[in-house]
C-alpha cells in the first residue's frame, strides 16, 4: 500500500476565528498552518492588525461553552490568570431604559477580560496542538488556483523579510475579519460579487482602562447601561485581568462619546442611569480614552452564491460584522466553527456552498436579525420597520420591562441574549403571560 499523502490546511487570519477555525481543522488535517501580518506572540498585546482588541469585549455565555468545549479546562486557566469571573445574570447589573433587569442565577457562567488576554489564552491552546505551525508576520498575497479556475490549492503568502512564498493546502479558510479580499478575489476568478447587505448605524466607542476598589462594584463583576431609544448612548464597567476595569461608552448615529476626560465623563453622567458614574467616583484613570467608529453592520451573503470554487471558504467578521455593542462576534465566530467542524468531519471534500448555507442557519441569521431588527428601534437608523418588526421590538420592550421586576422572565431574557436558548422560550407561555400582562 502506497503512504497517504498529508492533507494540509491554511487558515488566514489569528484573530478569534482564525483561532477556533485553526482548533477544528487540526482534528481532521495532518498539518494547519496559520498565518498573521502581527507578532501575534510578541510583547504588543494590542496590535496593529485588531485595532478593536483595545475596546471591551464581552464573550457569551454560548461562546464560553463553545471555548470550553474546544479547550477544555481553559475556564479555569483564565480564571487563575486574572479573569473575573461570575453568573451572567446574578453578577451583571444590566440596566435597561434605565431600569435594573433583576439579578438571578442563570446558571450561565460570565467571564470578563480584555480582548488580548481571551486572544492569547485560545491563542496558547492552538499552538500547543502538534500539528499547527504559525507563520506570524507574514502577509497574505494571493490564492494559488488550478488551472480551470475551479479549485484553491493554496496561498502565497510574503513573509516579513522575505520572497512570495507557496503555502499549498488541500482547504484554505479565510478568516481575516471585515477586510478580507475574498469578494475581489472571487469577481477576479469569474464568479461574480458576493450579494453584500449593509446598514448604517454611525456607532462610535471610547474605552478608558481604571484600577477601581472592589466595593465600588457591590459585588459585582460587570455594570452594563444599554443604550435606548430613550437615551441612545450606553457605557459598560466591568472588572478585567490584570486587576483592571474596562469602561467603554458608545453611541449611534454619530452621538459618540469625546476623548477628552471631561467630555468623556460627562457622557457617562448622561447615561439613562447614574450607576457606571458613581462607580467612577472612586477610580484612577490608567489613560485617556481611546476611540473606535463603527459606521455600518456589514454581510456577505456567500450562501446565496451560485457557484464556488473547492478548497476554499470564509468565517468570522469576513462573512459578518455586525454592531459590537450587542457582543456576539467572537460567539458568532465560534458557532461558525462548530459549522466548520461538521463540514469537515471524516476528512471528506468540503462543499463550500453547503458549509456557507449551514453557517448562515446555524451561526449568523439568528444574530443578525436579531441586531438589525433592534438597531431599528433607535429612530433615526434607516431601514423598513415591518410589522414584525415592530412587534418583535414591543415583545422585547414589554420583556425587559417585566425582566426588572420578575426573576423568572430575567433568567429566561438573559438565557436568550447568551444564546444559550432559542428566543422561543419567551413565548412558552408561562412566560409569555407573564410578558405580555406585565
Ligand atoms: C469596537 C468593537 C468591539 C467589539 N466588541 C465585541 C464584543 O464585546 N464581543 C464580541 O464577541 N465581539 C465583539 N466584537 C467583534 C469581534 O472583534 C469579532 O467579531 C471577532 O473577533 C471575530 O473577528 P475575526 O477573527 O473574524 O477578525 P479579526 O479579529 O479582524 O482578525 C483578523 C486577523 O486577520 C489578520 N489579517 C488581516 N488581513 C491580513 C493580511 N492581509 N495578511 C495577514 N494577516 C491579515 C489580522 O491581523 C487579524 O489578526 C467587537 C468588534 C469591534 C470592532
Amino acid at each position: 500500500m502506497g503512504k497517504r499523502t498529508p492533507r494540509r490546511a491554511v487558515v488566514l487570519g489569528g484573530g478569534i476565528a482564525g483561532l477556533f477555525a485553526t482548533r477544528v481543522l487540526a482534528d481532521q488535517f495532518d498539518q494547519v498552518t496559520l498565518v498573521d501580518r502581527d507578532h501575534l506572540t510578541g510583547p504588543n498585546l494590542l496590535r496593529r492588525g485588531l485595532p478593536q482588541g483595545h475596546h471591551l469585549h464581552g464573550l457569551l455565555s454560548r461562546g464560553q461553552e463553545i471555548t470550553e468545549e474546544h479547550f477544555p479546562g481553559i475556564t479555569e486557566k483564565m480564571v487563575a490568570d486574572g479573569s473575573a469571573i461570575g453568573d451572567a445574570s446574578n453578577d451583571v447589573r444590566w440596566i435597561i431604559n434605565g431600569k435594573r433587569l433583576v439579578q438571578t442565577d442563570s446558571g450561565l457562567a460570565c467571564l470578563t477580560a480584555s480582548r488580548p488576554f481571551f486572544e492569547s489564552h485560545i491563542r496558547e491552546r492552538v499552538l500547543a496542538l502538534p500539528n499547527v505551525v504559525l507563520s506570524e508576520l507574514t502577509d497574505i498575497s494571493r490564492l494559488e488556483v488550478s488551472d480551470d479556475g475551479r479549485t484553491i490549492r493554496g496561498v502565497w503568502v510574503f513573509p516579513e523579510g522575505e520572497h512570495e512564498t507557496l503555502l499549498p493546502a488541500d482547504l484554505v479558510v479565510d478568516a481575516s475579519g471585515r477586510g478580507s479580499r475574498t469578494p475581489t478575489w472571487l469577481e477576479d476568478l469569474g464568479y461574480g460579487r458576493v450579494p453584500e447587505e449593509k446598514h448604517k448605524i454611525g456607532m462610535g466607542y471610547a474605552t478608558r482602562y481604571y484600577r477601581i476598589p472592589d466595593a465600588a462594584f457591590e459585588g459585582d463583576i460587570s455594570v452594563n447601561t444599554v443604550a435606548s431609544a430613550g437615551v441612545p448612548r450606553g457605557c459598560i464597567c466591568q472588572k478585567i485581568d490584570g486587576g483592571r476595569a474596562i469602561v467603554t461608552a458608545y453611541g449611534i448615529l454619530g452621538d459618540h462619546p469625546p476623548t477628552d476626560p471631561d467630555g468623556y465623563l460627562n457622557f457617562i453622567k448622561s447615561l439613562a442611569a447614574p450607576d457606571i458614574y458613581e462607580i467612577l467616583q472612586s477610580a484612577e484613570a490608567l489613560n485617556d480614552p481611546v476611540a473606535y467608529k463603527f459606521p455600518t453592520n456589514l454581510r456577505r451573503h456567500y450562501q446565496l452564491m451560485s457557484d464556488f470554487p473547492a478548497g476554499f471558504l470564509v468565517i468570522g467578521d469576513g462573512v459578518a460584522s455586525f454592531n459590537p455593542s450587542y457582543a456576539q462576534g467572537m460567539t458568532v465566530s465560534a458557532l461558525g466553527s462548530v459549522v466548520l467542524r461538521k463540514h469537515v468531519a471524516d476528512r471528506r471534500p468540503v462543499h463550500a456552498l453547503a458549509y456557507f448555507r449551514d453557517l448562515a442557519a446555524d451561526a449568523i441569521d439568528g444574530c443578525w436579525d436579531m441586531a438589525v431588527s433592534a438597531d431599528l428601534a433607535f429612530p433615526g437608523v434607516e431601514g423598513e420597520r415591518t410589522p414584525e418588526i415592530m412587534e418583535t421590538h414591543d415583545f422585547i420592550s414589554r420583556t425587559q420591562d417585566v425582566a426588572s421586576r420578575d426573576a423568572a422572565v430575567s433568567r429566561a431574557f438573559q438565557r436568550v441574549i447568551g444564546l444559550v436558548d432559542h428566543y422561543t422560550v419567551l413565548h412558552e407561555p408561562e412566560l409569555e403571560a407573564k410578558i405580555l400582562q406585565g
